[in-house]
């Protein structure tokens, strides 16, 4: 499969979940971000915008690590990099397939377990 081929098929899996999420039940603005992440896709390919995702979360790693390392004052940087990579988890979602009801339940169970390692005296983080 060529790559121009691969790209479209991509872009018709990206639509495919859109539409069984039901396109039309999607608010206006969610609407016109996902729009423009097809483009992007469709523009630079999926192999790309997952680097662009890993080079913004480094991104993020980097302005953290100043900020408690070197105590620098970056808090509108880090506010900068976590748009970033708020954006390029969307951009994710959308290219793998996860719906929100999905990560809903994922961050759920999740929640559940900070929910008992807050909660208990003993239990930390392993
Ligand atoms: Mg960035």
């Amino acid at each position: 499969m060529s790559k121009v081929q691969a790209t479209k098929r991509q872009l018709h899996d990206i639509r495919g979940v859109l539409w069984e999420k039901g396109w039309w039940m999607v608010k206006k603005e969610q609407r016109e971000r996902f729009n423009l992440y097809i483009k992007a896709h469709a523009k630079f390919g999926r192999t790309k915008q997952v680097l662009v995702a890993i080079e913004e979360l480094a991104e993020l790693q980097k302005e953290l690590l100043k900020n408690i390392n070197r105590e620098k004052c970056n808090r509108d940087m880090v506010a900068e990099e976590i748009a970033d990579v708020q954006i390029m988890l969307e951009q994710l979602s959308l290219m793998y397939g996860i719906e929100e009801v999905e990560m809903a339940g994922r961050i759920e169970k999740k929640m559940e377990r900070l929910r008992l390692i807050v909660e208990c005296e003993h239990e930390t983080y392993s």
